[in-house]
């Protein structure tokens, strides 16, 4: 028999497969299920962007190895971007990475500056990855609890000064995935001294930055005083222009930081194919009304989703980005047993907030990525069960 090693093993299991398991078997009962648990864009991608890349596709000089660093015109066009959005300059050359999603750069980040025993400061609840790629390169994890009564931000007091000073990396991600939280300038200028008293790389996951809601506007951690120096933001399309599938994302900010990642992906990959980062110009440099409609889109599945809970009295806080929904499980603690009863009583798939990590635990999450007429059928079925 093939044993896998040790650092396959180490990955806690997969939570989310047990669910995918029970919703198989929802179904093949004849179950009409409302899947709220998928966290990946419904609406298309913008028809500019598609047209973008079939020409781009037609291009020989695309059909051959991409450049390792991304190709000079997606790097300056996501410089741009960044001047244009958030007031930050970046030399396209040393300070932007095209990545093959942020997914892929996020998990190789330890590789290039995580040495077996060294601590990455984690959030909990959290994207699965942080903690993956930690362990992948030999790391610790020292998980920062997110909790509700500080705005689910770590509290960086909190975390042990020797466990500080052996960290290489600190994961964080505002607007926040699995709890839509957002992060105020004041908190990113605490994040910059944490981490310049104890040397350690910020690696910021901005995925969610342009998912924003009414008139608030998320900022980004590169555009807070010193923050060029000690870190680095994580982006990429998939969200902003719904373009998952594509594989393109993007690394930026310190130099060293943005080089040694570019090192690693050297040695594993080959880059991002040119005509979707041709693509991926068209979409941060072209018209912006399709991302502006599908933010609205979100906004008013926001909205009939937290009237909907609200009328049966449960408590839930209004998210201001980010197309979640995280609230307090009613009447218990227990997520699992929470989201099992709403799956199988009213057909109505929730995510367990402990499946993102032990501080998940008390908490569900609802992903905003279904029309609005079955988010409104899954509230009146939740209405009819007894609570
Ligand atoms: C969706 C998601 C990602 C993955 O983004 P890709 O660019 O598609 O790899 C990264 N971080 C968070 C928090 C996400 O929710």
């Amino acid at each position: 028999m093939i044993q896998t090693a040790d650092r396959l093993r180490k990955l806690p299991p997969y939570l989310f497969a047990e669910i995918d398991r029970k919703k198989r078997e929802v179904r093949a009962r004849g179950v009409d299920v409302i899947d709220l648990g998928i966290g990946d864009p419904d609406l298309p991608t913008p028809p500019h962007i598609i047209r973008a890349l079939q020409q781009a596709a037609e291009k020989p000089e695309h059909h051959r190895y991409p450049s390792y660093e991304g190709m000079p015109a997606f790097r300056q066009a996501v410089a741009d971007w960044y001047a244009r959005r958030f007031g930050v300059t970046l030399d396209p050359d040393t300070e932007v990475l095209t990545l093959i999603g942020s997914k892929e750069g996020t998990a190789h980040m330890p590789l290039a500056f995580v040495n077996p025993g060294d601590v990455v400061l984690v959030p909990d609840p959290g994207y699965p990855v942080y903690a993956a790629g930690t362990w992948f390169a030999g790391g610790e994890c020292h998980f920062m609890p997110l909790r509700r009564p500080n705005g689910f931000l770590p509290d960086l007091g909190a975390i042990p000064p020797d466990v500080a000073r052996r960290a290489k990396l600190m994961y964080l991600n505002y607007p926040n995935n699995p709890t839509a939280a957002v992060a105020s300038p004041a908190f990113f200028e605490k994040v910059v001294e944490f981490a310049r008293r104890y040397d350690v790389i910020v690696c910021h996951d901005a995925m969610y930055s342009e998912l924003r809601f009414d008139d608030y506007v998320p900022p980004s951690f590169l555009s807070t005083p010193g923050a060029r120096e000690v870190g680095v933001e994580f982006h990429s399309l998939s969200k902003t222009y719904s373009m998952t599938g594509w594989r393109l994302g993007f690394c930026v900010g310190r130099r060293e930081a943005v080089a040694g990642l570019g090192k690693v992906k050297t040695n594993v990959d080959s880059g991002a194919f040119q005509a979707i980062q041709e693509a991926g110009v068209a979409a941060l440099e072209g018209p912006q009304d399709i991302p502006e409609r599908y933010r609205k889109t979100y906004q008013e599945r926001r909205d009939i989703t937290v009237q909907g809970l609200r009328k049966l009295g449960w408590e839930v806080d209004v998210p201001k980005a980010a197309f979640f929904v995280w609230a307090p499980v009613p009447n218990g603690n227990d997520s699992r047993a929470f989201a099992t009863r709403l799956l199988e009583e009213a057909g109505v798939v929730v995510t367990p907030g402990i499946g993102f990590g032990p501080s998940g635990e008390g908490f569900y999450r609802i992903a905003l990525t279904i029309r609005a007429d079955r988010i409104a059928e899954a509230m009146e079925r939740l209405q009819e069960l007894a609570w």
